[in-house]
């Protein structure tokens, strides 16, 4: 019980890293830079007010007269912009990959050389340059089917439009390459055949040896319910999605994840880390939509409580970075865990700040991770689009989503809205047929 952990990032996904962290018996301390509200509350953890800018000097300085054992980032940019080596540097190691390895998220247009190159399946695809919009309108018009465009470097999760006519398309590249709808990121843009399926999370662990999945989950990514409205950062997730059947999760290792893992070590950049790939479930067999180099959110609030109580988290993470992942074991309960994002009035788009928020009397296998919350005075406040993900792990996912529920209802601040219908993917096709009251 002597090892202590810095965890980097400030939402949900961070909070239940915490968590799941904190009860495991070799860790002494957790650090959160900057944590929240949430994550403030367990006896093991510490929010810490730094700096979280590129080379990370105040923090590198606090992990060092801290004797911090493991440094553990949540969002992409820091991994992106190299934070691994400014604490390698010092001697500490960092649960994430290199920079190199990081360019797996922070450009697609790598990324889909990179599939080509191992012949991992994935959408047909071209790259251009911003400079070369008549040559990537010329493409559009003749590739001869329905196309995705993508801003190839990181946009925040909203580099992605899917058009729905040539001219719709037509218009996305202008927007993208001439008025820079998305900045930098769209300095190459990916033109990608469009793709029909379910979608399919899958995050897997690996020491850039050793990949070890988790069951797949499924995020909620539409504000609205049925899949409708604009795109937010997650409505809500659930795993196992009953949809991954064990053949398609062996196809997923064999086809796609195995030779990710092994091809980036062949090529000099190892993946260390937590590699979360996107699949949509197509009638051709899984394909690869993208790789993120870290924890999904809220992918990870429901996986958390997923993984049993046998699980050390920390012995994980460490074995990870230390290369000895094939000497965990990482088993999950049976059943199924469900997360559901509160969110402020407004969001994606405006939405008001600050409204106080009153947790009542939730039940006892529910926890309540904190996204977008922050105190005033003695007082918790809504400080985010994404408030909290009330989440649950139960034997079915009937009695999850009946938990989680009658937790959202104790849960109140004004302009409070959710999705009734996480996990409606499952309960449609599944033999289970949903009893609690909930319309479907
Ligand atoms: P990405 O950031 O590449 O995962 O894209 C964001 C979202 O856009 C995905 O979660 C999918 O819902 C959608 N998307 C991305 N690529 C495709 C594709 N080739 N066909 C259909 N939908 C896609």
């Amino acid at each position: 019980m002597s090892t202590q952990i810095l965890i980097l990032g400030s939402g949900g996904r961070e909070h239940a890293l915490a968590w799941k962290l904190a009860q495991s018996s070799l860790v002494k301390h957790i650090f959160v830079c900057p944590g929240n509200p949430g994550s403030a509350k367990n006896q093991k953890t510490s929010n810490l007010d730094l700096p979280l800018i590129h080379p990370y000097k105040d923090l590198v300085d606090f992990a060092v007269n801290k004797k911090i054992d493991l440094v553990l980032p949540g969002p992409e940019d820091p991994l992106v912009l190299g934070v691994e080596k400014c604490f390698r540097d010092v001697g500490i190691p960092v649960f994430g990959p290199t920079k190199l390895a990081a360019r797996m998220e922070g450009s697609k247009a790598f990324s889909k050389d990179f599939m080509h190159r191992h012949a991992i399946p994935t959408a047909k695809f071209r790259t251009f340059s911003s400079s070369q919009l008549q040559d990537a309108t010329d493409y559009v018009q003749t590739c001869g089917h329905p196309v995705v465009l993508k801003a190839s470097g990181l946009a925040g999760g909203k580099g992605v439009l899917i058009p729905s006519s040539t001219d719709e398309a037509i218009q996305g590249l202008r927007s993208i390459m001439v008025d820079n709808a998305f900045g930098s990121a769209g300095d190459e843009v990916v033109i990608e055949e469009l793709l029909e399926g379910p979608e399919i999370s899958v995050l897997a662990f690996s020491d850039g040896y050793t990949i070890v999945p988790l069951p797949a989950a499924q995020d909620h990514k539409r504000i609205g319910e049925g899949d409708t409205g604009l795109n937010t950062g997650g409505m809500g997730a659930y795993a196992p999605a009953p949809v991954a059947t064990p053949a398609i999760m062996d196809r997923i290792m064999t086809e796609s994840l195995r030779p990710t893992i092994d091809g980036m070590r062949k090529e000099g950049f190892p993946f260390v880390g937590l590699l979360f790939t996107g699949f949509m479930l197509t009638a051709d067999g899984p394909k690869v939509l993208e790789y993120n180099v870290r924890f999904g959110d809220p992918e990870t609030e429901a996986l958390m409580m997923l993984l049993s109580d046998d699980v050390d988290l920390a012995a994980v993470l460490l074995a990870c970075a230390e290369r000895h992942l094939d000497s965990v074991q990482i088993n999950t309960r049976p059943g199924f865990s469900v997360s559901v994002i509160l969110v402020s009035g407004g969001y994606p788009e405006s939405y008001a700040k600050g409204k106080p928020v009153n947790v009542g009397e939730v039940p006892s296998d529910v926890v309540v991770f904190h996204c977008g919350t922050s105190m005033s005075g003695n007082d918790l406040v809504t400080s985010g689009g994404r408030v909290m993900a009330v989440t649950c792990s139960a034997p079915t996912l009937e009695q999850a989503l009946t938990q989680v529920y009658a937790a959202v209802d104790k849960i109140s601040f004004e302009g409070k809205f959710y999705r009734r219908d996480i996990a409606h993917r499952a309960l449609a096709s599944s033999s289970q047929a949903p009893s609690n009251g909930l319309t479907y």
